[in-house]
Order: structure tokens, then sequence, then C-alpha cells
């Protein structure tokens, strides 16, 4: 039997062991821990990698949403509109600028926001959308900004799971006013540790997150803003520029790792995910769809392969929102979606024969008649 983990964070880390220990020793020599020079120069490279001006590095993919939507005036009494299939922290993120986050269905093909859910959902409260590139394929961005200008609504890409894709000739950050990504560990870019950024052109609103992310100070003493600390640390920010260099062949990697599942288990009776011509999905997760998937999924660890389930509840049923603060619209296809879903292992140094172990033992399961 073949150990296939969901995800193995310690490949990359062992090809990188040098260059990783020569930059964290720079920053143990400079001992600049705290918005250091590596934290700028990450901004400067990160910003330049997307195609945008400016990139503001905070402490997470949470407090990159939540500190762009208060940047950008989101508070009290305004409605911001997230999909109902995401992972928590895009509510999240508005609940903590006590705003109110609306729920919205997603489409039934490639899982991202439905536009028309988003149209049907404005009222003269909205003040905001964020839209999810999920798994790591990019949202309807053209309409959902057509219908952002039509109005007047900010708009915040979740790119938590979407670093390096492509829409249309640009890359995630520049589609919409803003965007946040997370450097969790397992996001296509990752810190050893927490942390994250917010990308924009907006000048004044990359200023506003500065402050923001360090006690709200505009200048030095004078605390004018909410006094939150959100900064990213200068030792994980020295380790991101390592990795960010090598962002694009993990990317490449992961799309053929992709390629390789959904070559071998087309014909077969799940649901595999979808590329749409207008991007280039970067496989943060590769997901499949079946009916059966506990039972799946069970098969699958008896035959040694990790799976995830990203998510098991849309956001409107999460127990925190059954208690706090939320407008749910009509969200079938997310509800029905959650049970039905599965992460294939997806990380950039997966192997051939670990792809292809994966896929023969779900042919393997499907050979097999299921009860009940
Ligand atoms: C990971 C993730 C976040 C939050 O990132 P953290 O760095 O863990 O706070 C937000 N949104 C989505 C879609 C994510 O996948």
């Amino acid at each position: 039997m073949m150990h296939v983990p969901f995800v193995d964070l310690r490949a990359s880390h062992r090809l990188l062991r040098d260059e990783l220990a020569a930059a964290f020793h720079a920053v143990l020599d400079r001992a600049d821990f705290v918005l250091g020079d590596d934290v700028s120069r990450l901004e400067e490279e990160f910003a330049r990698y997307c195609g945008a001006r400016r990139a503001v590095g905070v402490a997470s993919g949470l407090q990159a949403l939540e500190l762009t939507l208060r940047a950008a005036g989101v508070g009290p009494g305004d409605e911001v509109i997230v999909p109902a299939h995401t992972f928590v922290a895009t509510a999240a993120a508005v609940t903590f600028c006590q705003a109110v986050p609306v729920t919205v269905d997603v489409n039934p093909d490639d899982y991202t926001i439905d536009v028309a859910a988003i149209a049907a959902a404005v009222t003269p409260r909205t003040r905001a959308i964020i839209p999810v590139h999920l798994y790591g394929l990019p949202a309807n961005m053209d309409a959902i900004m057509a219908l952002a200008d039509e109005y007047g609504l900010f708009v915040l890409e979740d790119a938590c799971q979407a670093h390096g894709a492509w829409y249309r000739g640009r890359r995630t950050g520049t589609l919409g006013h803003a965007a946040a990504f997370s450097f969790y560990p397992s996001k296509n870019l990752g810190a050893c540790g927490d942390g994250g950024i917010v990308v924009t052109d907006d000048d004044a609103l990359a200023d506003t997150i500065c402050a923001l992310r360090n006690c709200g100070q505009l200048e030095k003493g004078r605390h004018e803003l909410a006094p939150l600390n959100s900064r990213l640390d200068t030792l994980q920010a020295a380790l991101l520029r390592v990795k960010l260099r090598h962002l694009d062949a993990w990317n490449a990697a992961r799309r053929r790792a992709a390629a390789l599942y959904t070559e071998l288990l087309s014909g077969s009776r799940v649901t595999l995910p979808v590329e749409r011509s207008d991007s280039t999905h970067v496989y943060h997760l590769y997901v499949i769809r079946t009916p059966q998937r506990d039972a799946l999924r069970q098969a699958l660890q008896e035959r040694g392969i990790g799976t995830g389930i990203h998510y098991p509840l849309p956001v409107h049923r999460q127990p925190f929102y059954l208690r706090n603060g939320l407008r749910a619209t009509a969200a079938p296809h997310a509800e029905q979606l959650c049970d039905e879903i599965l992460s294939l292992p997806m990380f950039p140094e997966i192997t051939d024969e670990q792809v292809a172990y994966v896929a023969s033992c779900i042919r393997a399961f499907e050979a097999v008649p299921q009860t009940g």
C-alpha cells in the first residue's frame, strides 16, 4: 500500500532548507524583527508579482480581509455580500467590522459566487462584495465588477487560495479594488507560520491599512484609527521572499498533477473540477464531487490516502452564524456541495505515481456496488 498524505509541507522545505536558513540568519543578524527590511521588500516583490501598485503585509488572511474592509469604511449598519460556500474567514472579516455578512449561492459548475445571486441580494445597505477565488479558480470578475460599478460597491477579492492565478491576462490581486491573500502554511504561497497580505492599486487605502496594522498610527505616537496589531513578522517575510521565487513553478506542478487526475478520472462517476477558458486555475485544492462522498473518503483512508472536506458546512449553517448576525439568502447549490465534495491529495511535489494510485483507488471503489 502506498501512503499519500493530503498535503506534505516537508518536501518543499527540504529543498529550500539552506536558502531559508540563510534568510532566517540574516534577520537574526539585523534583529529588525517588527516591520523590518524584509517586510517592505516582500511587499514590493509581491505587488510587482501581481502587477499591482501596493502590497501591505499583515498577520493573517483573515486580518487582510478585515483591515481592508475597515480601511474601505465598512462598519455598523453595512451589508457585505459573500459566497455561502467558502472558508468561514470570508464572512468573519465582515462580522469583525460590525457589519452583516449576506451569504449568496455559488455556481453549480465552478463553485465560485453566483453573479445573479449577488444582484438579487443587493439592498441600499450593501457596501461591498467579497468574491472568493475558490480552490484556486478566479471568480467571474468582469461581471462582478460591472455589477459593483452599477451599484457603487467596493470589491475585495478573497485571493487566499489563488496566489498567482490568472484571469483574462491579469493576476488575482488586480481584479477588484483590493485583494486579500493568506500565507497560511498550506496555501499556494505559505509562510512557516501565519501571515497575510493586502494588494491594491489604491495608495490611500494601502496607507490606511499600514496604519491599521500598526496600532492605528498614522504618525508615530498618534493612534488615530482602531489600535489593532496585525503586523507580518519580518522572519516570515524573509522566508516568504525565498518562497515567492518558486511560486510559479509550484503552481505549474499543481496544474500538472490536476491534469493527470482529470485524465485518469475522466469517465468515472465522480464529478471533476472544471476549468474556464478565461482563467488559469492554480489548484490550491483538487475537489471532486460524489453522492458517495463519506464512503469514498473512508475507502481512500483505508488505502493510505488522506483527503479533506472544504467545507463540510455552508457559512450560514456554521454554529457561530446560527447565533450571530448574518443574512442568508437561498443557497441550494452550496448546501448540496457540502455533502458531496472531497478534496484529493494536492501539493506541488506529489508524484505521478501517487496521483495514479489515488485515481486507481477511486476506480476500484466505483467497481464495488455501493449499498445504502
Ligand atoms: C485560508 C483562507 C482565509 C484565511 O486565511 P488565514 O491566513 O488562515 O486567516 C480566508 N479565506 C479563504 C477562502 C481561505 O482559504
